[in-house]
């Protein structure tokens, strides 16, 4: 396009940021609008692999990453009760060898503000606070976005990465309620010192039992980050902001190895949340017009692959390199998801095959599914490989 368009985008989550960084390098007008009052994240960890690292340092953001980010040697899975490894991969170094950046820990306030950094040092303004986007209009080839306090934007191309209630996707694909998927999630952190675990070992590790799994890694050096999920017919809200009772924490785990428990009984016990996790039928286009969808808005996933916030830096990266090849937006768009479809469906469905895998009745099931698994080398071969920046576009 010899002109570039003028890119509105709703929800400054790490979609949205990612999404404007690459746009603002690409030399597209952005603005973002956050609903929120202030940038920030919620208290908990987040693990990302090298396909959103590196595009984390293509925005120049490696030496931040390094300072903030934990590197974890291995993905280790371990049975709920008698605490056996049945599989384990490397991470670290064979990582970074393999697929050019590291797999890092975070805590999410972390990336978010290195994130905001990043676009803020190619526009100061580009972000706008307390905007919530209530809905767009589309003339001709003007989107106007409408704030719910009456304000209003014009621009070429709005991109909806305001989440899995996504108002944006609501105009574009209608009404539909996410479903909850019958696994609730417990999120604590921890302080190390109150543990008796070797708070120098960083790994990566996954306890698997019966109808529940517990994913526990540093969300910074000095703080452990559990999320337990559990299968459950009584949910709290898709929010991560609900509190619940400790003690049913406690309860949910309390025949899980003592490592696990160790956790729970040094959480502050007026600091558990738990929330459900909900995702949304699959879709064969999000797109219409000049509008499309990012992130949680598009795609949204079981944790199970940790793999969420990873697919919405990617979507971001993939949608400018669209922008930048095509000589209109609509064939950008389409050749957008075109290509980002067929990849987050295989992430929402391996997350989902994940459930069932983590979840299986005895430790005899667990044994022998993981046995017949690698799947360290099947993550290798075509999730953690995936190079946005220079991933073939069809
Ligand atoms: P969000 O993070 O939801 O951001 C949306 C933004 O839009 C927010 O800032 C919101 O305030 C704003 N917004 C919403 N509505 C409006 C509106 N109307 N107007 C303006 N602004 C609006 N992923 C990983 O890659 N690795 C992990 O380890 C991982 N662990 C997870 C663990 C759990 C338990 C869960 C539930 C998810 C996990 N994920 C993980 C997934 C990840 O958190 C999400 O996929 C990711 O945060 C999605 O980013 P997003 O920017 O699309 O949406």
């Amino acid at each position: 396009m010899s002109v570039k368009p003028k890119v509105l985008i709703a929800g400054a989550g790490i979609g949205g940021l990612t999404a404007a960084a690459f746009l603002l390098k690409s030399g597209y007008p952005v603005r973002v609008f956050e609903q929120a009052p202030a940038l920030g994240e919620i208290g908990a960890g987040i693990h990302m692999s090298a396909n959103a690292i590196k595009m984390f340092c293509h925005l120049g953001l490696a030496d931040g990453l390094e300072k903030v980010g934990v590197k974890p040697r291995a993905y280790v899975f371990r049975l709920f009760q008698s605490g056996e490894i049945i599989q384990t991969f490397p991470l670290g170094e064979e990582h970074r060898r393999l697929h050019g950046a590291p797999y890092y820990l975070f805590h999410r306030a972390d990336i978010h503000e290195l994130l905001v950094g990043a676009v803020r040092d190619l526009d100061p303004d580009a972000v706008r606070l307390s905007s919530t986007v209530e809905g767009f209009e589309e003339k001709g080839s003007t989107i106007t976005v409408r704030l719910t306090d009456g304000r209003s934007e014009e621009g070429d191309l709005l991109i909806g990465a305001d989440g899995i209630k996504s108002v944006v996707r609501e105009q574009i694909l209608g009404k539909a309620e996410a479903h909850y998927t019958g696994n609730a999630a417990w999120r604590i952190l921890v302080p190390t010192e109150r543990l008796s675990r070797d708070a120098t070992d960083f790994v990566m590790t996954v306890w698997v039992g019966p109808g529940a799994h517990a994913v526990v890694y540093n969300a910074r050096a000095d703080r452990i980050c559990f999320v337990g999920s559990v299968e459950s017919s009584d949910w709290s809200e898709e929010s991560w902001t609900v509190k619940c009772d400790w003690s049913q924490m406690r309860d949910d785990f309390s025949a899980w190895h003592p490592e696990v428990r160790e956790i729970i009984e040094n959480a502050d016990r007026d600091q558990c949340y738990r929330w459900g996790l909900f995702i949304r039928s699959k879709v064969d286009h999000w797109s219409q017009g000049h509008v499309t969808l990012l992130g949680d808005a598009a795609h949204a996933t079981l944790p199970f692959l940790a793999q969420g916030a990873v697919m919405a830096v990617e979507d971001g990266v993939v949608l400018t390199r669209c922008l930048d090849r095509c000589s209109s937006i609509e064939e950008a768009l389409d050749l957008y998801q075109r290509n980002r479809i067929p990849r987050t469906s295989r992430v929402i469905e391996e997350s989902t095959d994940n459930a069932r895998l983590f979840h299986l009745a005895t430790e005899e099931d667990l044994r022998k599914a993981f046995a017949e698994r690698t799947l360290g080398a099947e993550r290798n071969q075509w999730l953690y490989n995936y190079d946005a920046l220079s991933v073939e576009l069809t």
